[in-house]
């Protein structure tokens, strides 16, 4: 049976940083806060949507507060910046090189139409993956482990890898006992993703296939 890679989208597969600074910041001024520097918003990527505004307007407002603001710019994403989304570089290639063994997953925090739209704009196509996991479709999502689950659960095949940028795609693997590989096309340094203690760590999804190769020839 051909074993499940659960991927992280955003920095992993595409590049929407931009997209999703626009959207937040266009999002938060709609309800009355400021904006933060892109190099500050650049930080709080990869963590879950709603630490990500409480990290920006700041703790201990109303919960459905941090729930709208989201929800706005969930849609304003999808609306008015899904087009600054572009593939990482090589990203096509290895996904479709990587279908003929494996079956691919994305496990994201984006809502799962928002992952579709994406994806479409960054020019992947949505097939290449047997199951799309957002975290509409879970309870809690990364750091917590619920998006891999579900993956495996739908495809009644455990994840046999984790492939994603930060630290929460880190922690959410080490949860769920799968092993992880991280990538350095995001924001985070060998170092900090180092300290987290990833399985394997290789600059970006181009030098996947090798390595997988290597782990299995290993096994
Ligand atoms: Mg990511």
């Amino acid at each position: 049976m051909k074993k499940l890679i659960c991927f992280d989208m955003d920095n992993t597969l595409i590049n929407s940083d931009k997209g999703h600074f626009h959207s937040y910041m266009e999002s938060i001024e709609k309800f009355g806060f400021k904006r933060i520097s892109y190099w500050r918003f650049l930080k709080l990527m990869g963590m879950p949507k709603e630490q990500v505004v409480r990290e920006i307007i700041g703790y201990g407002k109303k919960e459905n507060l941090y729930k709208k603001i989201n929800d706005l710019q969930a849609k304003l994403i999808e609306i008015k910046y899904v087009h600054m989304t572009k593939a990482l570089r090589g990203t096509k290639r290895v996904l479709k090189k990587l279908k003929k063994d494996y079956k691919l997953a994305v496990t994201s925090n984006c809502s799962h139409r928002t992952i579709l739209n994406l994806l479409k704009s960054a020019g992947i196509n949505y097939r290449l993956f047997e199951v799309i996991v957002g975290n509409d479709d879970v309870r809690i999502s990364k750091p917590a482990p619920s998006e891999i689950r579900k993956a495996s659960k739908i495809l009644h095949t455990r994840a046999s890898y984790v492939v994603g940028d930060s630290i929460y795609d880190i922690m959410a693997a080490k949860r769920a006992k799968v092993k992880v590989i991280s990538v350095l096309t995001g924001h985070y340094s060998r170092e900090d993703l180092k300290r987290r203690r990833p399985d394997y760590i290789v600059s970006s999804l181009r030098q996947l296939p090798r390595l997988l190769k290597k782990i299995e020839n290993e096994s």
